[in-house]
This record gives structure tokens, sequence and C-alpha cells, in this order.
């Protein structure tokens, strides 16, 4: 198999290791290459403050840092330039301007944010526990609401476009081992599910300019909170039926994230029938550049 990551964070984000040490281990674990996604900059746009983002002043030294470390590793690894987005409705999102203007390979767009119908607070879903409790009690405790308002954001996220990967497609799941708000096969849950997989579809075949590819992300494994990765298999089968290509990463936040489980991503996607993955290739001409391979 070919060994490759593009969901990374390091210590510009909420990452254990810097840039260097993210590669060194990359190489050493015998990867082609490696992206690096820090949660890009909020507060500046939406005033949130977070300890888990990139601060707008530091993003020109993420930048460059990237770029640096691209080509010291020139020959040995592929080092790739991208931000994972939050998308907030009316607040941040891929499409913003101050993220299609940066020099990046390519963009992850993710739903981490829900807002509490009742007070408009934002809360995340993968957040701490009292966080997510909160939250949770704002949906009166209704896990299927929550999971409305979580795959709506996501729903309209890829209808905004400009996604070139789709992250951890059914991470308001995350807690659910442990604090059980939800029944993934309620019928409910599968409708949002089988909505959003009708959703990218039809954004592959709309958008061009980013056809959007989902992740099958391990870092959920990775952290000990989930025993599959995102999505699950049921996930992965309605994706499996629409034609939607695969990328496996392991949202690593430290070196020995990187690979993590991948075997695990591998077994799920065989079961929902797939038989390759997608490579990265790099930006060309304005678009991600992809290569599919045999799953093995
Ligand atoms: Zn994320
Ligand atoms: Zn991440």
């Amino acid at each position: 198999m070919t060994y490759s990551c593009l969901h990374t964070h390091t210590s510009f984000c909420d990452g254990a290791a810097d840039v260097e040490t993210m590669c060194r281990a990359a190489f050493e674990k015998g990867f082609d290459s490696l992206g690096f996604s820090s949660h890009a900059p909020l507060t500046r746009k939406t005033g949130i403050k977070t300890n888990w983002h990139l601060s707008d002043e530091r993003l020109d030294e993420y930048i460059s840092t990237v770029l640096e470390a691209r080509k010291n590793w020139e020959g040995k690894l592929a080092v790739y330039l991208g931000l994972e987005v939050d998308y907030i409705e009316g607040l941040s999102g891929p499409a913003n301007p101050d993220i299609q203007n940066l020099p990046l390979d390519y963009i992850i767009g993710a739903v981490h944010y829900v807002r509490v119908p009742k007070n408009g607070e934002l809360f995340t879903v993968d957040g701490p526990d009292e966080e997510f409790c909160r939250g949770l009690e704002g949906f009166d405790n209704d896990g299927m609401a929550l999971s409305a308002a979580y795959y709506t954001a996501y729903n309209n996220m890829i209808r905004g476009g400009n996604c070139d990967i789709l992250a951890h497609l059914d991470l308001v799941k995350k807690n659910n081992d442990r604090f059980g708000f939800l029944s993934p096969s309620d019928f409910r849950y599968k409708k949002m599910l089988t909505e959003t997989a009708d959703t990218i579809a039809a954004a592959r075949s709309a958008d061009s300019e980013r056809n959007p590819v989902v992740e099958v992300n391990t870092g959920g494994i990775n952290r000990g909170r989930t025993a599959d990765p995102y999505p699950s298999l049921d996930g992965l089968r309605l994706l499996k039926e629409r034609n939607i290509p695969l990328v496996i990463t392991a949202d690593a936040h430290a070196p020995d994230h990187l690979g993590g489980h991948y075997e695990t991503a591998v077994k799920t996607m065989e079961n929902a029938g797939y038989r390759t993955m997608l490579l990265f290739t790099g930006r060309q001409d304005g678009k991600a550049g992809w290569q599919e391979v045999p799953l093995e």
C-alpha cells in the first residue's frame, strides 16, 4: 500500500509536533507524501476564540514553513499545503475569499460547529464532554435533532462548493459510543446520510473547479474514541453506490497517528465494495490532481 496522509495537524494549531518532525516521521514510516491541514484561522472573521485553530497572526508563517519543508524534502517525501476550513453558516467556509486567495494545494471542508436552535449558541460536536453535553441539552437531548442540524450544515457546506476533500462525514457520532444519544440504524438518520451522499454526487457533477472527494478518516480510532473510521460502513456503502472516490487520512495530531489504523479503513472500504482509493498528486492548473490506485 502507498501511504499518505493529507489530514495532518501540527503545533501551529492543536497538533503535538512541528512540521519538520511530522515530515521525518512520515518519511521513516515509508510515506510517499504528507499534506498539512491546520485548522484555518477563525478569530478575525468570526470573533470565535479557541485553543485549537491556527491564529490569524501565524497564517503566513504556517504557509512559509510548509513550503520550506516541501523544498527540504524534495525527492524523498512530497509535501503539500492545505487547510482544514470550518464551515459555520454565515461566518466561515471553504468558499470564503480569504481562503480562496491562499496558495493552497487543497482545502478540507469540515463541520465541527453546530448552532443550538433556542439561543443561537455554537458548540463543537467533537469538543470536550462538558461542551458537547451542554450543546446536546440545547437540543433537549434529542440526538436526531442534533444530527439534523449537523447534516444540514454539512450539506450546505458541500453546496457552497470549493472543497477538495470532505472531512469526517459522520463526526456527529463521535461521542455516541459513550453518551448513546443516537441510533444510527434509525431510518431518520439513514435518510440524512443518504441525502448527504446525494448532495456529494450532485456536487461532483456540477463543481468542476473543485470536485470534492470524501476522506476515510481514522482520527477517532487513533484517539481511542471510535471503533470505526469516519464515515462508518453504512455511510461508505451509500458513497459506493454513487461511485464517490475516497482518500484515507489519519487526522494526525501526533507523529504516531500517521498511518494509524489504515488497515481498518481499508477493511471497512472493502466491506462497502471499494477496490480502489485515491492518492493526491498535487495541484495543477488550479485543480487537485488524483490518482486512483488499488486498495492493497
Ligand atoms: Zn476536523
Ligand atoms: Zn483535523
